[in-house]
């Protein structure tokens, strides 16, 4: 039982709610009727008219309105697509712009992939046919590389503005200036709510669209006391609402997928437990790596007399509308990558939301009918502790991708960059330095040929600059497979919690000696032996989805090695040339044993620890190359493969000097000294 009181009641329109409830009862509209029934539908002329007066239009409207999914098929009956010139709109998330084009697809009834597709990383659903296109703002950047003037475009819509990540934030720039030179491109800024008069200012007092939002009240309920385990206390709370509130979904804002599937996992056991007493509670999750088909399902209807519950990463929050939500549980956080300038450490970690992030979590719960909100945190937490507005990623993370596409396409001089908010001085700086030490520019900032075929891949630099060391160590087709491995995420070994033992002894039966990158080869090699059997993955543990999704990655990057003209060579038992070739990219991430179980970061001395998943978790090797940082408790290294210190001359004369890689004797210290506990 979780202890709630209510504070405050957020703002909605008490009127409009009787009536609406009744549209909320039809449990079942056709799709055009649905159509019909978007705030957005009645302003569809004004908006028309508004495009065709202006070139530049800022559109801003309460989430779920409609204006990612009508506003191209606007466009598209208005005739911005003859001559066959395209649509695009941007989403910030995979899982949105895949989503979002499979329905726009069934509301136009076409195939999707046809006239209406999708495109993002790794992925391109898209033909000659296509005129409304959605993708990634990612996506948009390496088409300015193929199209620098977006000629097949007639109208460009940056869709999710306000959540201003990275890529958002650069297009806004290139977008500006591309509308300059092609009076006829049309171009749309979309957001939420807040940002519009700012981002309107930013392109030269463009007029703003307001779709009136339609919202009714939301009950705030905050937790007396701080809850230490949110993932716990969503799931009693879950139960609580279940138990004892009128049917209605609910919708749980979770960090990511790891945390989802424990949730999912307690809440199964939990409610088998209470057996038949309770009514039937139907649990979907949603995150950016579930299967397509696996995502469609939170848009199902909930069959009457049962209740859904949606557990989401902050993709809920405004890019997915899941229609019907009443309950939202917000334990108040979210993942972040955040990158110290002053270290030049990037790493992932669970952050507590702003003010506006869990503002807008709770409008999830009032979309169709009065809802409630319960946040797992106390009303003093939220009025002293959240921010009011998240940092923008600009401000924040690692530059190095960005900076390396906006070289490519010969924008040289970034610190006049015509950004929104300028990123720090320092990061553009560490940016520069870290793609000169990766060889991408030369010493006076420009492009090296090496730079040129790095911009190719649709990754990170490091991870690049190894693809292409795969050539010059002769191990190319090795590490096309762990680059593919390591962009599945950490979510190749399963684990369920009824079975973790069993699950761990069959991920030991994988670990190589030298670590987790030739381990992951290895899943992927040997899967690839079972002419990629799923029996086989079931059998072993192992993700057949991620698996599938690898190989997928794989072939795409066997096409990219194409292009920059690199054979696919093997040398499958020569291992420390395909070490090599990953610290090529990564010898940013070394670090060297220190004491107690502890490493200390080579550059920056900050001290770091191998995740306990790793195979090297009771190796603990004196130098070290990791994939990622990720912070819990702890900075943990994840992804880890042991390296010898010369090699760090060898593909970094530049940025290492003997000097500071002395006493680099490479043996393996005595097993388990000092190790650590668990995460
Ligand atoms: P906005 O972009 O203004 O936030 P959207 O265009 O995304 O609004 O959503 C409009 C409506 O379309 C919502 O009611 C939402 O539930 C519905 N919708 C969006 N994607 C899907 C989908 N894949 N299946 C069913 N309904 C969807
Ligand atoms: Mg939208």
């Amino acid at each position: 039982q979780i202890d709630f009181i209510q504070a405050i009641q957020l703002e909605g329109n008490k009127e409009q709610s009787e009536e609406q409830i009744s549209e909320y009862q039809k449990q079942r509209m056709n799709i055009e009727e649905t159509k019909k029934s978007l705030p957005v539908y009645p302003f569809r002329e004004d908006l028309i008219k508004a495009i065709k007066d202006h070139q530049i239009l800022i559109v801003e409207g309460e989430t779920g309105s409609g204006k990612t999914t009508q506003i191209p098929q606007y466009l598209h009956e208005a005739g911005f697509t003859v001559d066959s010139k395209k649509i695009g709109c941007t989403q910030p998330r995979r899982v949105a712009a895949m989503s979002v084009a499979a329905r726009v697809a069934q509301e136009m009834n076409v195939k999707l992939g046809n006239e209406v597709g999708y495109s993002i990383r790794f992925e391109d659903c898209t033909s000659d046919r296509t005129i409304i296109k959605y993708m990634t703002d990612g996506t948009l950047h390496r088409e300015f590389l193929s199209e620098p003037d977006l000629a097949s475009y007639s109208v460009m819509i940056i869709d999710e503005a306000h959540e201003r990540t990275l890529h958002t934030d650069i297009l806004f720039g290139l977008v500006k200036d591309i509308a300059r030179f092609r009076p006829d491109l049309k171009l749309l800024i979309s957001s939420a709510t807040l940002d519009a008069q700012k981002f309107s200012s930013f392109f030269d007092d463009a007029p703003i669209f307001r779709i009136p939002g339609r919202r009714f009240p939301v009950d705030i309920y905050y937790t007396k006391a701080p809850e230490a385990d949110y993932v716990d206390a969503s799931v009693v709370s879950i139960l609580q609402i279940h138990a004892t509130q009128p049917l209605g979904d609910i919708l749980v804002f979770l960090t990511g997928q790891e945390e989802i599937e424990t949730c999912v996992e307690m809440l199964q056991d939990r409610a088998k437990r209470l057996g038949k007493k309770i009514k039937e509670l139907i649990i979907l999750p949603v995150y950016a790596n579930l299967p397509s088909d696996m995502q469609a399902k939170i848009f199902d209807p909930t069959p009457p007399g049962a209740r859904k519950v949606v557990l989401a990463t902050n993709i809920a929050e405004t890019s997915l509308t899941i229609d019907n939500i009443i309950y939202v549980i917000d334990p108040g956080f979210a993942k972040q990558n955040n990158f110290n300038s002053r270290t030049g450490m990037e790493s992932l970690m669970v952050v507590p939301i702003s003010k506006a992030s869990a503002n807008q979590r709770a409008g999830r719960a009032g979309r169709v009918a009065p809802g409630k909100c319960f946040r797992l945190y106390t009303a003093w937490a939220y009025k002293y502790e959240l921010e009011d507005n998240s940092v923008p990623e600009i401000q924040r993370i690692n530059l190095g991708n960005a900076v390396l596409i906006l070289k490519a396409l010969g924008i040289n001089d970034l610190i006049h960059f015509d950004f929104l908010d300028p990123p720090p001085h320092e990061t553009l700086i560490l940016a520069l330095e870290q793609l000169y030490a990766l060889g991408a520019l030369n010493h006076h900032g420009e492009l090296t040929k090496t730079g040129r075929r790095m911009a190719e891949f649709p990754a990170d630099p490091m991870l690049a600059k190894m693809l292409l060391a795969g050539e010059k160590y002769k191990c190319s087709e090795e590490i096309v497979t762990i680059a593919a491995m390591l962009s599945v995420n950490s979510s190749v070994f399963y684990r369920p919690k009824d079975k973790i033992i069993h699950a761990d002894t069959a991920r030991k039966n994988f670990f190589h000696p030298s670590g987790d990158h030739l381990t992951l080869m290895n899943v992927y090699n040997q899967w690839a032996d079972t002419d990629h059997s799923v029996q086989w993955c079931y059998e072993n543990f192992i993700q057949y989805r991620s698996m599938k999704r690898a190989r997928d990655v794989r072939e795409q990057l066997m096409g990219l090695m194409e292009r920059v003209e690199i054979e696919m060579v093997s040398s499958i038992h020569e291992d420390v040339n395909i070490r090599k070739a990953i610290t090529a990219g990564y010898f940013y991430h070394i670090a060297k044993f220190s004491k107690g179980g502890h490493y200390k970061t080579a550059k920056h001395n900050q001290t770091v620890m191998i995740h306990p998943n790793s195979a090297l978790f009771e190796e603990l090797p004196r130098w070290v190359l990791y994939h990622e940082l990720v912070f819990t408790s702890k900075e943990f290294m994840r992804q880890v493969t042991e390296i010898e210190s010369k090699w760090l001359l060898e593909v970094a004369p530049h940025y290492y000097k003997s000097k500071e890689l002395e006493d680099s004797t490479n043996k393996k210290m005595p097993k388990k000294i000092g190790k650590i506990g668990g995460e």
